[in-house]
């Protein structure tokens, strides 16, 4: 077994070698390669201390974040590569990392602390190290604990959802042992801190496998996420098969999260930032809102919510409800045509603003504001050419707007 190592993370096991210390690359990047795609990452493990790769790397930049940890990232004509001193765990009482953890010069410690025998192997020059059977749990495509199941999620619960996340990402069967295993401690996830759960997470809902995932592993998520005991199995179901259309996680979030409780709650309890938070709750506030296909409707849909949430709003809605699929299809098609065409739909696309009223003599207050309102609504209703001239003759006839004497 020969993998292809980028010239970069070479020249880094190189540097260490020379120094006469042991380098391997291990974790996702071996797994990655091993499966035949592409690491997102290389991560480098290595018998130098934190202080010794920093001394080997001194020609070259590097990043001293996660050095307590043991931890460098070392920048090789501009790639960033991690490189972690061989450590074994201590306590992760915080949730985030281990509270201590202890430097050793055996790679077999460094590959027995890892979470899945497909995520303990290590690989450099001189050929593969499996431990655990890794390689041919990934040629079986399993997910299983690095020795025992019970022990391993004890140390660190976030484990149990680190395993359905990779049975969902690499569409791989978890084995029997660690899936009792991980029924029986779920309410370990009750003691790890929210953010670390987010990330694993989305990471599962936008992986290949989550439809099967989550509903054979539904009580498990109900352990961080009480609010979807609410929907029936038929229901998670048809939700789930639902997101398959949508390629983005907001999208997906939306979905699965509409009607059932207070949308925006839950998901500031997940801790997701402001903007999907907003977005998740615009989209499910006006799911069940009919999209009629005509052009003024679309304009005021516009107005209300902008283009992008209402293309979402349509996109979500076509992957829930098929009965409305031909009609949310026109109205994408109208929407997307008056976009194309610069058509006006909001007071930022209409040809007067406030100071040309102001210019034309009314007085500047609230009135300006409903005056420019009611003009976009008759450009929107087709009464009226959306042209400067004409609008402002427009007002002018109406009274409109208590002009100055
Ligand atoms: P990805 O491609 O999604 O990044 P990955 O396997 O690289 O997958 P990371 O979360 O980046 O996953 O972790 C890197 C490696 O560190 C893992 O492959 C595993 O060996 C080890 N690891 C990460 N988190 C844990 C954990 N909670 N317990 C034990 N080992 C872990
Ligand atoms: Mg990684």
């Amino acid at each position: 077994m020969i993998i292809k190592i980028p010239r970069e993370v070479e020249t880094a096991l190189n540097i260490l070698h020379t120094n006469s210390f042991e380098a391997f690359i291990v974790g996702g990047c071996v797994r990655d390669s091993i499966m035949g795609k592409v690491p997102s990452d290389w991560d480098v493990a290595t018998s130098a201390k934190p202080e010794e790769i920093l001394l080997c790397f001194n020609k070259h930049k590097t990043i001293e974040t996660g050095i307590k940890h043991g931890t460098v990232t070392v920048i090789i004509d501009k790639m960033q590569i991690e490189i972690t001193s061989y450590r074994i765990d201590g306590e992760y009482t915080d949730n985030r990392r281990p509270d201590d953890v202890f430097f050793t010069d055996k790679i077999e410690f460094d590959l027995k602390r890892r979470d899945f025998t497909i995520n303990a192997l290590a690989y450099n020059k001189n050929g593969i190290i499996d431990l655990f059977g890794g390689f041919d749990d990934i040629q079986n495509k399993i997910v299983k604990c690095v020795g025992c199941p019970d022990e391993r999620f004890n140390e660190d619960g976030l484990r149990i959802l680190r395993a359905l996340r990779f049975a969902s990402v690499l569409n791989f069967n978890i084995e029997e042992k660690t899936s009792d295993s991980i029924y029986k401690n779920k309410a370990l996830l009750n003691n790890i801190s929210i953010e670390r759960i987010n990330i694993e997470f989305n990471k599962l809902i936008m992986g290949s496998n989550y439809q099967s995932i989550l509903l054979k592993y539904r009580e498990i998520i109900e352990v961080f996420l009480p609010e979807i005991k609410g929907l029936s199995s038929e229901e998670l179901k048809y939700r789930l098969y639902s997101m398959k259309a949508l390629d983005s996680l907001t999208l997906r979030l939306a979905v699965l999260f509409h009607k059932i409780g207070s949308t925006d709650e839950i998901l500031m309890n997940l801790k997701y930032d402001n903007k999907t938070v907003k977005t998740v709750k615009l989209l499910t506030e006006n799911i069940n809102e009919k999209i009629y296909s005509d052009p003024v409707t679309i304009k005021k849909w516009l107005n209300r919510i902008n283009y992008e949430n209402l293309s979402n709003l349509i996109k979500i809605k076509k992957a829930l409800f098929d009965y409305e699929y031909e009609e949310l299809t026109s109205s994408e098609t109208i929407m997307e045509e008056i976009i194309a065409t610069n058509q006006c739909y909001s007071l930022k696309t209409l040809s007067v603003n406030g100071q040309d009223l102001i210019d034309a003599g009314i007085p500047k207050g609230k009135n300006i504001g409903m005056v420019l309102n009611k003009v976009l609504n008759e450009v929107i209703e087709g009464k009226l050419e959306n042209k400067k001239d004409i609008l402002l003759n427009y007002i002018y006839d109406k009274g409109m707007g208590l002009w100055k004497q």
